[in-house]
C-alpha cells in the first residue's frame, strides 16, 4: 500500500513541521510537505472563499442556521484574514462546509488514495451540529481535516478545572491543561495524522474504520483534555492497532 503523505501546512507559534514530518519519515514513510494553500489566494477566487467562509458561520450554539446573508464587512474580515500569515481565531466555521473548501487544493492525481494520503491543517475552529454545535478536532472524510485549536478548546477541561476558573485558582492546572502555544501540539498532531492514516486505510481496504475503546491507544476519540494527553501526546497503541500499524509501516 502507498505511504506517501501530504501535509498542507498552516502557520502556527507552537506547531514544528519539520518535526512532524521527520516523525512520519522514521516510521517509514514518504512526506510531502506542503504550504498553506489559502495564502497563494488571488482575485476573484479569493472573494469567492471569504464570501463562502462568511456565510458557512456558526451564529449561535444551540441554532444549527448560518450566516446565510453576509455583511460586506464580514466577507471583508474573511478576505483579509485569509491573507495574513497569523490569522484570527474566533469565528466558529460549519466543519463539513468548511472541508469543501479543499478539494479544489487537492492535486487531481490525489484524488485517488493509492497515489497517497492528503492531510489538511487549520488555524480556526470548526464545529458539526447534532443537538447543538459540537468543536471538532479532526474531521474524517476527503479529505482529512485537522483544526488545530481544537484541540485546545474541543475537548472538554475536567470539572475541577471549571471550578478552579470560577474560583480564579486556575493557575494550578496550567501545566496540566493544552493552550493556544502549546510545545505538546505537535506530537498531538501527529496523534491525529495516525488516525487520518488509518481511516484512509480503511477505505482503500474497503472496511469501517472504527476508533479504538482503549483510553491508552492513540486511536481512542478523546472528548477530555486528558484523554488527548494520555491517548495522544502519549503516542501509544494497543496490542491490537499497534500490530496493525507495524504491519502496514513495514508493508
Ligand atoms: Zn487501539
Amino acid at each position: 500500500m502507498n505511504k506517501k503523505i501530504y501535509l498542507y501546512s498552516v502557520n502556527h507559534d507552537a506547531v514544528n513541521w519539520e518535526e512532524i514530518k521527520d516523525f512520519f519519515v522514521n516510521k517509514g514513510f514518504e512526506v510531502f510537505l506542503k504550504n498553506d494553500p489559502f495564502l497563494n489566494l488571488e482575485g476573484e477566487r479569493l472573494n469567492k472563499i471569504a464570501e463562502y467562509l462568511a456565510k458557512i458561520r456558526v451564529l449561535h450554539p444551540l441554532k444549527k442556521d448560518l450566516n446565510d446573508n453576509p455583511f460586506p464587512i464580514e466577507i471583508d474580515y474573511e478576505k483579509r484574514n485569509l491573507k495574513r500569515e497569523k490569522r484570527k481565531k474566533g469565528i466558529i466555521y460549519d466543519a463539513f462546509k468548511f472541508l469543501k473548501i479543499y478539494h479544489d487544493f487537492i492535486p487531481s492525481e490525489l484524488k485517488d488514495l493509492n497515489n497517497g494520503f492528503p492531510f489538511f491543517f487549520t488555524d480556526q475552529l470548526i464545529a458539526t451540529f447534532s443537538d447543538r454545535w459540537h468543536l471538532r478536532v479532526i474531521i474524517l472524510s476527503f479529505p482529512v481535516l485537522i483544526s488545530i485549536p481544537g484541540i485546545v478548546h474541543a475537548p472538554a477541561k475536567d470539572r475541577d478545572y471549571y471550578i478552579a476558573e470560577t474560583l480564579k485558582s486556575v493557575p494550578e492546572f496550567k501545566d496540566y491543561y493544552l493552550k493556544e502555544n502549546d510545545k505538546r501540539l505537535t506530537k498531538i498532531l501527529c496523534a491525529y495524522v495516525i488516525q487520518g492514516i488509518f481511516f484512509y486505510k480503511s477505505i482503500i481496504e474497503r472496511k469501517d474504520f472504527n476508533f479504538c475503546d482503549d483510553k491508552n491507544c492513540v486511536l481512542y476519540n478523546s472528548h477530555f483534555q486528558k484523554e488527548v494527553i494520555s491517548a495522544q501526546y502519549n503516542l501509544n497503541f494497543c496490542d491490537k492497532h499497534r500490530i496493525e500499524w507495524e504491519k502496514f509501516r513495514q508493508s
